[in-house]
């Protein structure tokens, strides 16, 4: 049976995820707790990569290499960069760029050098299915949320957008930079700290990989507002939610 590895970069989204596992162990490799056990049934590793694209490449390499997972769900929180993908939405990569890779003129910007290449590709197959399941917990889990919550991160009618994800080593919270990322880069839909990272360790090794990413600020100045509260109440749930939902759609 197909082991899938889970992974967050949050504390509070892999805690979502190990409450499903009913007999999770840990094994701890490269400073990091690995939680083999089950989900629906099937087998899973959930680890939570740290934040960042070094960290995400070494955890990448360690499900792979040490585990022998056949294919990676990342599910994250990022800042929202494309028009109308607001806070509450949800992203599904179908492409990744690091944003901060920039070995010009030797190599044009953005191209990571010896792969002739910007952009990697999710597994379209995989990012169907979690897209589909997104868009199922979409539709009930707000309003479970409660009104208040709803209310206080203007969470209703949200949407699942599929589309380039945007990685780099910075926490993007200034309008001055965001707005650079969108001129630079109009096709980005949000941006985050590893999803690229994984990308390339996948592509190397030709394991599936898809991306969730609940949309949490917009990359602006207000960026740090209210972050734990939206992780805690927010985007743990969700996360939860759409893993659960895929894994129970196979
Ligand atoms: N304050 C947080 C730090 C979060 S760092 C803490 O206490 O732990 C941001 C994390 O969320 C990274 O894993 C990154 O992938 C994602 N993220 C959310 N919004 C982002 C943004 N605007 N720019 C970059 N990464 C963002």
């Amino acid at each position: 049976m197909t082991t899938t590895a889970i992974v967050s970069a949050l504390h509070e989204e892999l805690a979502a995820v190990l409450g499903l596992m009913p007999d999770e162990q840990p094994q701890r490799v490269g400073g990091r707790e690995f939680w083999r056990g089950h989900l629906h049934g099937q087998p899973v590793v959930a680890v939570l990569s740290g934040i960042g694209k070094v960290a995400a490449a070494t955890t990448a390499t360690a499900l792979i290499e040490r585990f022998g997972v056949q294919r990676i769900v990342f599910t994250g929180v990022a800042g929202g960069l494309g028009d109308g993908v607001k806070v509450g939405d949800v992203v599904v990569a179908r492409s990744f760029l690091q944003h901060d890779m920039d070995a010009s003129p030797i190599f044009p910007r953005h191209e990571v050098p010896g792969y002739g290449r910007a952009s990697f590709e999710a597994d379209a197959a995989l990012s169907a299915r979690l897209a589909m399941a997104s868009e199922q917990v979409l539709q009930t889990l707000p309003a479970q949320l409660g009104a208040e919550v709803v209310q206080a991160f203007g969470l209703q009618a949200p949407r699942c957008h599929q589309g380039l994800l945007l990685s780099g080593d910075r926490f993007v919270s200034t309008s001055a930079e965001s707005t650079a990322l969108r001129a630079e880069l109009p096709q980005a839909l949000a941006v985050e700290m590893e999803g690229a990272a994984f990308a390339q360790v996948c592509h190397d090794y030709g394991v599936p990989l898809a991306v969730v990413r609940t949309i949490s600020d917009r990359a602006d100045d207000a960026a740090h507002v209210d972050f734990p509260r939206f992780l805690r109440e927010v985007a743990s749930r969700y996360s939860g939610a759409i893993i659960e939902t895929l894994l129970a759609s196979r």
